[in-house]
C-alpha cells in the first residue's frame, strides 16, 4: 500500500494504491479532503480523467461540508446543551468529594465531579458514560438482529471514530460503532448496527446490500436523513 498526493484541476488528491480491481473515490468531512483508492497499476492518465468526469460530483460533496454548521467550542460546564439519544439536555456539573458520575433528570444531564476537575476530565466523564450507554445497548441490537440477518458477531467495540458512524471486519466478523452514536436516536443507532452487520452478508454498498437492507429495515433511507441531521455540538460521520 503506496499513498501520495496528486494535483489535478486544482483539487489535492490523496491517492492510496491497493491490491484492489476498482477505483474508489470519497470526499471526506470536515473540509472536504479527496481520497482515491486505486489498483496498483493504474495509470495516472486514468485517475486524471475519473476526476475529470466526477468534477462536479466532488465541487458538489466539499460545498456540502463547507455549508455544514461548525461544532462549537465546548467546555463542558453548566449552561451548555449537550446531546443522548437524540434528546438535547442541558449540562448541570456538580462538584463532589466522591467518584465522578453522570445521571439524567428530566431535561438535564446531572455531571459530577471531583472540585479542581477541568474540561478535559468532564469531557472524559461524560463520554465514559456515553460509552457505558452504548456497551449496554449494542449487545442487545446484535442479539436481537442476529437471527434475522442471519450472520454471528463474534465481536464488537465502541471507540471514537473521526470520519465513520461504524465499521466492519469481516473476516474476523468484528463490528465497531462510533462513540457518536450514543447522541443519536435509538433508530440510528440500530440503523448504524444492521448496517455493519449487513456488510458481513455483503462487502460493498451494492444493490445486493441496499436490497438487504430494505428487507431488514424498510425504513433506512429516512432514518439516515436523521442521523445524518446535525444539531449543535454533533459530528456528522458517514457509514
Ligand atoms: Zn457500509
Amino acid at each position: 500500500m503506496k499513498t501520495e498526493q496528486l494535483m489535478i484541476h486544482g483539487l489535492t488528491i490523496e491517492l492510496t494504491r491497493k491490491k484492489i480491481k476498482n477505483l474508489h473515490l470519497r470526499v471526506y468531512a470536515p473540509h472536504g479532503q479527496i481520497r482515491m483508492t486505486a489498483p496498483l497499476h493504474v495509470k495516472e492518465k486514468e485517475i486524471k480523467d475519473v476526476i475529470h468526469s466526477r468534477l462536479e460530483w466532488i465541487k458538489t460533496q466539499q460545498q456540502k461540508f463547507a455549508n455544514r454548521p461548525v461544532m462549537p467550542h465546548l467546555e463542558y460546564q453548566t449552561g451548555e446543551y449537550h446531546y443522548f439519544q437524540g434528546q438535547r439536555y442541558l449540562l448541570n456539573v456538580i462538584y463532589h468529594p466522591a467518584a465522578p458520575k453522570v445521571q439524567l433528570q428530566d431535561s438535564t444531564i446531572h455531571l459530577y465531579a471531583r472540585e479542581g476537575c477541568d474540561a478535559a476530565k468532564r469531557q472524559q466523564i461524560l463520554e465514559a458514560w456515553y460509552r457505558q450507554q452504548l456497551q449496554i445497548l449494542i449487545p442487545e441490537m446484535i442479539t436481537k438482529w442476529q437471527p434475522v440477518i442471519k450472520v454471528n458477531v463474534a465481536d464488537w467495540g465502541v471507540k471514537q471514530m473521526k470520519t465513520r458512524w461504524g465499521t466492519c471486519n469481516i473476516r474476523d466478523r468484528r463490528i465497531w460503532l462510533a462513540l457518536e452514536l450514543a447522541k443519536k436516536p435509538l433508530a440510528c443507532l440500530e440503523y448504524v448496527v444492521v448496517h455493519e452487520m449487513t456488510h458481513l452478508l455483503e462487502r460493498y454498498h451494492n444493490d445486493r446490500f441496499y436490497g438487504f437492507m430494505t428487507t431488514f429495515l424498510a425504513d433506512w433511507r429516512n432514518i439516515r436523513l436523521e442521523l445524518n441531521q446535525q444539531n449543535v455540538n454533533q459530528q456528522i460521520l458517514e457509514e
